[in-house]
């Protein structure tokens, strides 16, 4: 009986942490805050550049960009937000599962295996080509499309100047064309080349348009421009704005100039607490490779987040901010820890709670902020204030 009941006890044991979890802390270590009112405001002071008859479809692709998508769209149907932009089919089914209404436009290539996901959830599929449209016409069941057109870029869309191609699309039987889009590959910069580059990619699409147009078809709603496309051109006579990396308040790199910037505050921040702190001496190796040596006596903290959490392995010259002061990354980034050294920042100690600058980190990794926000790993919490 004594082996039977510690039999028993064993397989009891999962059933019993289950009725009575312990939950980990979610501060114990790395994590993202997210401010929902942050968010909502940028929504706002973007709707309020739109020109009549625009909408904002904010980008939810890869997880809001770090921020979780579900609970995006929901902070952002409450501003009246009624189309989202996502990179795959996945997203889409994530969004309409969890109750997000409205039109969910995939961007990218959704497999034939797929195709059902698109019908069953509603999802609006972007086309790129006529083969790829008559494929998923065969599919068999009604599936909204937006027709995507390549004006330069030369990355998805069928020519600009195909209207023959963009016709045949239309009179496929299960497809309904509610909008035409292309991308703008230069609309960042305000360079007078750019600037002519851009013009000539909306001229190129909205000829289109308006041939099919004439051609009498309904074209549906009309769109070009994703966040710097509207902080640059806020004038295009567009149906929606594609927004994502402003919507989240941040710009894609610390020296970008726009033409307009509202008002726009970053809804996220990424942090850590100190895991330890040390003194070292002078000329004391650091880390993997000793790639570091410190300059001076130095106080160095360890903190529990590394490139595993989404933090470049190299990102010497980013910074944390501890007591208000900036405290550089030191050393090679570990997959789950990072060094920053604090000799500079008054008191520290173990458990402290420290912000990682996002801007910092593209910038001394030699990316952009989008790259960083949208590889924040899933092992880090977020938290929604
Ligand atoms: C990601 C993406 C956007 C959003 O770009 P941001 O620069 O972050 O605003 C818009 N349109 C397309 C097609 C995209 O892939």
């Amino acid at each position: 009986p004594a082996d039977w009941s510690a039999a028993a006890a064993w397989a009891l044991l999962p059933l019993l942490r289950r009725l009575r979890p312990v939950r980990a802390y979610p501060k114990a270590r790395a994590w993202v805050e997210v401010d929902a009112s942050a968010l909502r405001r940028n929504a706002e002071a973007l709707m309020g550049l739109l020109p009549d008859g625009c909408e904002l479809m904010p980008v939810l692709k890869c997880g809001a960009y770090g921020h979780g998508a579900v609970k995006s769209a929901r902070v952002l149907e409450g501003c009246g937000v009624r189309a989202f932009a996502v990179a795959c089919a996945a997203e889409g089914v994530e969004l309409r599962r969890a109750g997000a209404r409205g039109t969910i436009l995939v961007l990218g290539w959704t497999a034939p295996e797929n195709f059902p996901c698109l019908a069953r959830y509603g999802l609006t599929q972007t086309v790129t080509e006529l083969p790829y449209a008559e494929a998923l016409s065969a599919f068999g069941r009604d599936v909204d499309v937006h027709i995507k057109v390549d004006t330069g870029m030369h990355r998805l869309g069928l020519d600009a100047e195909d209207a023959a191609a963009a016709e045949r699309i239309f009179e496929l039987p299960h497809l309904r064309v509610t909008g035409m889009y292309t991308h703008l590959c230069v609309s960042d910069s305000l360079a007078p080349e750019a600037r002519s580059f851009t013009g000539a990619q909306s001229k190129r699409f909205f000829a289109l348009a308006e041939e099919l147009r004439r051609r009498g078809h309904d074209v549906g709603r009309l769109h070009t421009q994703a966040s710097y496309g509207l902080l640059n051109y806020p004038d295009a006579r567009c149906a929606y704005v594609r927004a994502g990396i402003a919507l989240y308040g941040f710009k894609s790199a610390e020296a970008d100039d726009a033409a307009v910037w509202p008002p726009l505050k970053p809804a996220l921040s990424l942090k850590a607490r100190v895991a330890q702190v040390r003194e070292l001496p002078e000329g004391a190796g650091l880390g993997y490779g000793l790639a570091y040596t410190t300059p001076r006596p130095s106080r160095i903290a360890v903190l529990p987040i590394g490139y595993g959490d989404g933090c470049p392995r190299d990102c010497a010259g980013a910074w944390a901010l501890v007591n208000g002061k900036r405290a550089p990354v030191v050393g090679r980034v570990c997959m789950d820890q990072l060094f920053i050294d604090v000799t500079d920042c008054g008191p520290v100690q173990s458990g402290d709670c420290i912000q990682l600058d996002i801007a910092a980190l593209a910038e001394a990794s030699g990316t952009i902020t989008n790259e960083i926000l949208s590889r924040l790993g899933p092992r880090l919490p977020r938290l929604w204030t």
